[in-house]
């Protein structure tokens, strides 16, 4: 029999890493590794890499620094630890990793980790593995199932990937580059996911893809489907009851898609929807492919498709060539659409990207000074939206125990985090809770009176 091996996996950046990250444990679980929060206790430790952001290469450096001291401090005790890199970073650099860190035993592209059983079989004989390659198999096909337990543990809200890449090429991101282009996954394949989640006691589903609302998944019927049909496919599932997406593009977001808001109770009323400026001319310098108009008509369609929709997005400040008068644009769209929260970024130069070579690039102190306007505008939106649920009964999907004795935490429709004193035999349950304090991270309620009896709420289309 062979021995139970132990894997941590460290991730950066957005959600698809997490889920990455996922994917990666779930799939050396049948090679005998379980995972461990404790780097020095792994026998391999990965080290799942965002590239989207300045430092990103030389932050990966620094973390594989640390990890080398656990490598050489184990092989003391006569122990060894495989240190692996994946993700965007690996992606991106490749065999420079091995080169400039020999502390590093395998470098895995973020299209390539179903093989990583077989690449630590190779590497654990001495061989640096370095597999970044886009393959023409299905990763997804190739993956092993999570098992029942590892679902559980991660808890009641969980992240699938639909979709994957991107073609469209903003000149900022690197996205295209380190991810390649754009495929979705079959809807077959991911109802079989869900449902898998939903059994071992999933009752969220986020979708995640870098252009997800551009889903485009072979159907179950061989015809292509929208974003919206694989939403309505995924309501039928017994045991989700909450539905999310994220992160989509203005301009893939369809008539099928808004439709949806308006006609499907599962799928929550907060979309994430990322515009980046509110300037014309920054959005065709950045070759977004839509104006502030396009923009602003998007979110009056899905308000009138859905009248208490309430909406997140990005911002860059400073991209090349933007002026104060481009600023003032992008603060005057944070006003007319009153977003319940955003993120805001100073722009990145990204190597290998066409802004990073524009001319004009905007001085790190003026880029500094907007994002902190640009902060102060969107929290005083996010708090005047926080402000508004105070007296209001929410329904509150309830997660996890909270940091009090007695307290639950769990989510608003709207993702506000709500505290509430709830038994424990309601996790996993929607409960209408009474705001009634509004902190500045998250709510604080009390259960109403129709509190649900403890039993699976049903699936909601
Ligand atoms: N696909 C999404 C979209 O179309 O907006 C987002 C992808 S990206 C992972 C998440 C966010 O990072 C972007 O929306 C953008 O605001 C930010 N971002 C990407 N590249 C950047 C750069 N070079 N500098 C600063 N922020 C950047
Ligand atoms: Fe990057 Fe999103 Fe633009 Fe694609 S649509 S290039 S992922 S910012």
């Amino acid at each position: 029999m062979s021995r139970v091996r132990k894997v941590h996996v460290k991730s950066f950046g957005c959600q698809m890493n997490v889920y990455d990250s996922h994917r990666m444990a779930d799939t050396l679980a049948p090679a005998g590794f379980s995972e461990t929060a404790h780097p020095e206790d792994a026998d391999l430790v990965i080290l799942n890499t965002c590239h989207i952001r300045e430092k990103a290469v030389e932050k990966v450096y620094s973390e594989i620094g640390r990890m080398r001291v656990l490598k050489e401090a184990a092989a003391a005790q006569g122990r060894s630890i495989m240190i692996a890199v994946a993700g965007c970073v690996a992606q991106a650099e490749s065999e420079e990793i091995v080169r400039r860190a020999s502390a590093v035993d395998l470098v895995v592209g973020s299209q390539n980790y179903h093989r990583l059983p077989e690449m630590i079989a190779r590497a654990a004989n001495g061989a640096k593995i370095v597999d970044t390659e886009f393959p023409v198999e299905d990763k997804f096909e190739a993956l092993a199932a999570p098992q029942r337990a590892a679902i559980a543990k991660r808890g009641i809200s969980a992240f699938v990937t639909v979709q994957e890449g991107c073609d469209k090429f903003c000149t900022f991101c690197v996205v295209p580059y380190t991810r390649g282009a754009e495929v979705s996954r079959p809807v077959k394949q991911i109802v079989a996911e869900v449902e898998r989640l939903a059994e071992a006691g999933v009752r969220e589903v986020t979708l995640i893809g870098q252009n997800v609302n551009a889903y485009h998944g072979l159907g179950e019927d061989g015809a292509p489907s929208s974003l919206g049909k694989l939403l309505r496919r995924l309501a039928e599932v017994v045991g989700i009851v909450r539905l999310r997406y994220t992160t989509s593009h203005p301009r893939d977001m369809d008539d099928d898609l808004i439709a949806a808001h308006g006609k499907l109770a599962a799928l929550m009323p907060y979309v994430h929807l990322p515009v980046q400026s509110g300037s014309d001319r920054m959005l065709a310098a950045m070759n977004r492919k839509h104006t502030r108009q396009d923009y602003l008509s998007v979110i009056a369609a899905l308000r009138a498709a859905r009248s208490d929709l309430a909406f997140s997005s990005d911002f860059i400040v400073g991209f090349p060539g933007e002026t104060e008068d481009d600023f003032q644009d992008t603060l005057t769209l944070v006003d007319e659409v009153g977003f319940a929260g955003a993120y805001s970024f100073m722009y990145s130069p990204r190597p290998g990207t066409p802004a990073a070579e524009m001319a004009d690039q905007v001085p790190a102190g003026v880029k500094a000074e907007r994002l902190q306007r640009l902060q102060a505008a969107i929290t005083w939106h996010q708090r005047a939206f926080n402000a508004a649920s105070a007296g209001r009964n929410l329904d509150v999907l309830l997660e996890k125990p909270g940091k009090l004795p007695g307290q639950l935490v769990g989510r608003s429709p709207y993702l506000q985090a709500v505290q509430v004193m709830a038994p424990r035999s309601l996790i996993g349950q929607i409960a209408p809770v009474t705001v009634t304090e509004v902190g500045s991270n998250s709510l604080f309620g009390a259960l109403a009176e129709e509190t649900p009896a403890p039993q699976l709420a049903e699936a909601g289309a």
